[in-house]
């Protein structure tokens, strides 16, 4: 019974706010796969900015997103930017433009409404319980966690400030850690 009341009221709360990003979408004349997957660019790092990794992330088909991109590249929110090692992968840039839209519009109006009339200890409680269930659902059905690259198990914090990711032998910058990735693995 639980179970079915705490996803009746996480349905209620996900349709609400499709509702509120398709009004939203519709100033920028962007639908609402268009708005996920610019909203999703806007926050990954380089190593996810590919259109499988959107794929991955948004649960869609690829041929869904290979023209939600070819929408938004034409819309000029986003750029196509071969690899510098791998010419067969494409990354996808977001443009002035695209970062606009999302600083503006996101999170939505009605959602801003109302967490801006809950106080900030019931906030930190709402972030707490979500994050638990958002973690615990991934877990439990082995889905990539796409979390951001600073709590992950192959983050290595150097001391000079910097950082290094242990699994794409990479150096990181501080800008880079607070970015999600599609190789994010959570610490146990
Ligand atoms: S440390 Fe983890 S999240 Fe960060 S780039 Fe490496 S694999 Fe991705």
């Amino acid at each position: 019974m639980k179970n079915y009341q705490i996803y009746a009221i996480l349905e209620r709360i996900s349709e609400l706010i499709r509702v509120d990003s398709r009004q939203t979408g519709i100033r920028y004349s962007l639908h609402p796969i268009q708005m996920e997957a610019l909203h999703y660019l806007s926050i990954c790092n380089k190593y996810s900015d590919t259109p499988m990794a959107v794929t991955d992330y948004l649960g869609q088909t690829k041929g869904t997103i290979s023209q939600t991109l070819k929408a938004l590249e034409k819309k000029g929110c986003v750029i196509k930017h071969p690899d510098s090692k791998d010419k067969r992968v494409t990354h996808l840039l977001v443009t002035n433009k695209g970062k606009d839209i999302i600083k503006s519009s996101l999170p939505t109006p009605m959602f801003s409404n109302a967490l801006n009339s809950i106080s900030a200890t019931e906030s930190d409680e709402i972030i707490f319980t979500l994050k638990k269930l958002l973690s615990t659902m991934l877990e439990t059905n082995n889905i990539k966690s796409f979390g951001v690259c600073r709590t992950c198990i192959y983050n290595q914090a150097i001391n000079d400030g910097s950082f290094y990711c242990n699994l794409l032998k990479q150096p990181l910058d501080i800008k880079d850690v607070q970015l999600i990735c599609k190789e994010h693995k959570v610490t146990n």
